[in-house]
């Protein structure tokens, strides 16, 4: 297969520092895969990269974006009912929230659930809202919004996973959201859970995107945490590399300087808990039937490790950006 050399697709500077090669530890993928450091930015990227065109044949036939989303379910539980009152005090929603025991937890435990993932999935309550998923996969995280009352389009490249999402009911187009022209400033919000380091464009794809919100319109992305320890620790066995189905990883600061770039203000990006793979890291290029693999393996250890889990910190980064109200210069 034919790597090229390219610029940075974040800032355009034609030079990077090679890193090191990676695999996908995710979906078994074969092969390594090189990544460099942007000379100017900062970020880490592919270069020489596969061709956007032949990148299709590594993902699996339904590749599920928002699987971590949680349930839509309306059922009232005791969860549902934390996650309403939640979705109110905290983002704004005008469904009113029951009260009791539930009210008491999301008051006490707010800011720390509020960094767990299906809530850092949430975004913030817009009268008559419409919300564009980019990269909407089978159409979950699309259910939920609309659930809540948000008017829902999403943009899938894969075939399979998009009918899915249409067959849920919500405007779905397949493509490239850079390619297809909707009309500007036409969504509220657009999200981008677990999609952009997908992107070999990415500032070409904010600049667009951009364009497709209203003004005071929000975007909102989620990525794996290049900067955090677990990826200074494993380095190309961080179980995130998922090469080369990944272009880029971002930093807190490489993101924020990309946000910047593409006309993004009021930038607030936080780092959640859970989704930090320490498990599969160590897994990552382990033997079959070695010890450490058949240890790691054994359910014990899994629902140990995914129990701690899900208290640690720091393994993705939500960033949360506005478009600036118009100004004469937009024009
Ligand atoms: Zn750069």
């Amino acid at each position: 297969m034919k790597l090229n050399s390219v610029p940075c697709g974040a800032c355009g500077e034609s030079t990077s520092k090679w890193l090191f090669d990676a695999g996908d530890y995710i979906y078994g993928n074969p092969g390594q895969w090189p990544y460099a450091r942007c000379n100017s930015c900062g970020v880490v990227f592919m270069n020489p990269r596969i061709s956007p065109n032949e990148i299709g044949q590594f993902y699996p036939k339904t590749y599920y974006t928002n699987e971590l989303a949680g349930s839509s379910s309306k059922k009232p539980t005791f969860r549902n009912k934390v996650k309403q009152v939640l979705l109110s005090t905290r983002l704004g929603y005008p469904q009113v929230p029951p009260n009791g025991i539930p009210k008491a937890v999301a008051n006490v435990l707010g800011p720390v659930l509020m960094k767990t993932p299906p809530m850092r999935r949430q975004i913030h309550w817009v009268e008559n809202g419409r919300v564009l998923d980019v990269g909407c996969g089978n159409g979950d995280i699309l259910d939920q919004y609309r659930a809540l009352g948000w008017r829902t389009t999403g943009v899938e490249p894969g075939p399979e996973s998009a009918q899915l999402a249409r067959e849920r009911g919500h405007s779905v187009i397949t493509g490239l959201v850079e390619e297809i022209g909707l009309p500007s400033e036409s969504f509220d919000a657009i999200t981008l859970w677990d999609a952009l380091e997908h992107i070999p464009n990415p500032a070409a794809v904010l600049s667009e995107l951009y364009r497709l919100l209203a003004p005071q319109g929000k975007i909102y992305i989620h990525v794996p945490n290049y900067g955090s320890i677990y990826a200074r620790l494993w380095q190309d066995r961080w179980f995130m590399f998922t090469a080369p189905l990944h272009y880029f990883h971002y930093s807190k600061a490489t993101l924020k300087s990309l946000l910047e770039r593409t006309g993004f203000s009021e930038i607030d990006i936080s780092t959640g808990l859970g989704e930090v793979g320490w498990r599969q890291s160590l897994l990552s290029g382990a033997p079959e039937n070695s010890l450490r693999r058949r240890l790691l393996s054994c359910s014990v250890v899994n629902r140990i490790s995914n129990s701690v889990e899900q208290g640690l910190p720091d393994g993705h980064l939500t960033a949360v950006a506005r478009k600036r109200k118009q100004t004469n210069s937009d024009k």
